[in-house]
Formats: structure tokens, C-alpha cells, sequence
């Protein structure tokens, strides 16, 4: 039987030469890869609290939605700088090559909520740290993130494991 990692097909050189692009659009096409990812994404919060799913922006959306609707909670994006409508607060956050802003709408999380983060892809962390900050400055409480992939060799679940957040991925690639 085909496993989450077997769905997801690498890009070489993309977006820069060098990168080996984890592309999930392949897991996300195949009806059986989307419900296995989603599915084993949620395994270890059975039976947890979580009152609102937070998806990074883009394919933590896609993640998130399903999630969201499969525990019939709210869906809240996190958004690059400048996409969000309402009132936002920001965080700042570094890349390879400068920064990057993120953003989330002041009244989208409650205090007290508990929430579950997700993204596809666990690299350095950095993307991660700046929307769990965003989601504890709302008052919200991090039940967990979850990731489709982790690149164990970036450190990004060594970072926010040093930091107490409890991590789950699915598969990893060297
Ligand atoms: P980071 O903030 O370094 O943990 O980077 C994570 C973010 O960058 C995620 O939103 C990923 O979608 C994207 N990303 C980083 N590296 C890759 C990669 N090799 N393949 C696909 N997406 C990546």
C-alpha cells in the first residue's frame, strides 16, 4: 500500500537551483493521498480539545480546510503581509535571503482557544514560529503543529521542539 511520502513528487531546482521542491500537489490530487494525509495528520489529537485549525499560507490552507471540516471547527489563515482584509497584527520573521511579514485578523482567535497549526512543509521553522507568536499574542493556546513533511536537516522541529511545541509530521526527506 502506497504511504503518504509516495504520493508527494520532488521538483529539482525549483524555485532556485539547488532546492528540491517537495511538491504535495501530487498527494493533494490523489483522492486516496488526500484522505490518507488528512487522516494521519489528526491521529495523535483524538480525543483532544482543539477549537480552531490554523493554516499557513497556501497549501496550510488546503490542509487546514479539510481538517477543519473533518472536526467540524473553525479555519483560521495566517496570510503574507497585505492579503488580509480587516484589522491584522503582524509578525516579522526571517528567510535565507531578508525577511518576510505574516499576518492574522486581531479578532479571528479568542483567549483560551485551543489551537492546532498546520503546514505542509516543517524546513527551518521560522514560517512556523512567526504563526504560533501570532496565535499566542490573540491569546490562543497551541494544542500542537502538524506537517505533511519535515526536512529534519533544516532543525526546524528541533527549533520549536526547544521551544515546548509538540510536533508531528508525516514523513521526511533528507
Ligand atoms: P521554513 O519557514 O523554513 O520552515 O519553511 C517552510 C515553508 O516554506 C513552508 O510553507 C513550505 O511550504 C516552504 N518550503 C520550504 N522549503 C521547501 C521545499 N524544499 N519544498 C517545498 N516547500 C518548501
Amino acid at each position: 500500500m502506497k504511504t503518504v511520502k509516495d504520493y508527494i513528487r520532488t521538483i529539482v531546482d525549483f524555485p532556485h537551483e539547488g532546492i528540491l521542491f517537495r511538491d504535495v500537489t501530487t498527494l493533494f490530487a490523489d483522492p486516496r493521498g488526500m484522505r490518507l494525509a488528512i487522516d494521519q495528520l489528526l491521529d495523535p489529537y483524538v480525543g483532544q480539545r482543539i477549537d480552531k485549525v490554523v493554516g499557513l499560507e497556501a497549501r496550510g490552507f488546503i490542509i487546514g480546510g479539510a481538517i477543519a471540516h473533518q472536526l467540524s471547527i473553525g479555519f483560521v489563515p495566517i496570510r503574507k503581509k497585505g492579503k488580509l482584509p480587516g484589522a491584522v497584527i503582524s509578525e516579522e520573521y526571517k528567510l535565507e535571503y531578508g525577511e518576510a511579514v505574516v499576518e492574522v485578523h486581531d479578532d479571528a482567535i479568542q483567549p483560551g482557544e485551543k489551537i492546532l497549526v498546520v503546514d505542509d512543509l516543517l524546513a527551518t521553522g521560522g514560517t512556523a514560529e512567526a504563526g504560533i507568536k501570532l496565535v499566542e499574542r490573540l491569546g490562543g493556546e497551541i494544542v500542537g503543529c502538524a506537517f505533511i513533511i519535515d526536512l529534519p536537516d533544516l532543525g526546524g522541529r528541533k527549533r520549536l521542539e526547544d521551544l515546548g511545541y509538540d510536533i508531528h509530521a508525516l514523513c521526511q526527506f533528507e
